[in-house]
């Protein structure tokens, strides 16, 4: 999903930053994450979970922007958000983070 808008005065703030936190065995693979989110940070990687699916991962140069919608979407709580303040979005930490992995 293409987002295009972009705000007058958009030099003025810099957006929020968000890290991803999976919780790989919870995803069923329906793909709404990565579909949806505004930004494209998602895609759907080739490892499977202990279900058999494929679970998502981050883009390599994307950045998200704690919108949260990826959040709100999955049907399964299988993916949320950690809310980055100034200095930790300045550092290069990963950007996903993985709870509980068994794959
Ligand atoms: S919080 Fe928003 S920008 Fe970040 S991964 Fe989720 S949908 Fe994409
Ligand atoms: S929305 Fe949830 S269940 Fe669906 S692919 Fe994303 S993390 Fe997995």
């Amino acid at each position: 999903m293409k987002h295009w808008r972009k705000p007058l005065d958009s030099d003025k703030y810099s957006p929020p930053r968000g890290r991803v936190h999976l919780i790989p065995d919870r995803c069923k693979g329906c793909g709404f994450c990565v579909e949806f989110c505004p930004k494209e940070v998602l895609e759907v990687s080739d490892e499977f979970n202990i279900k058999g699916y494929h679970i998502p991962r981050v883009k390599p140069e994307t950045t998200c922007v704690a919108c949260l919608l990826c959040e709100r979407i999955c049907p399964d709580f299988a993916i949320f958000i950690e809310r980055l303040d100034e200095e930790e979005a300045a550092e290069k930490k990963p950007v996903m983070v993985k709870k509980g992995a068994k794959t």
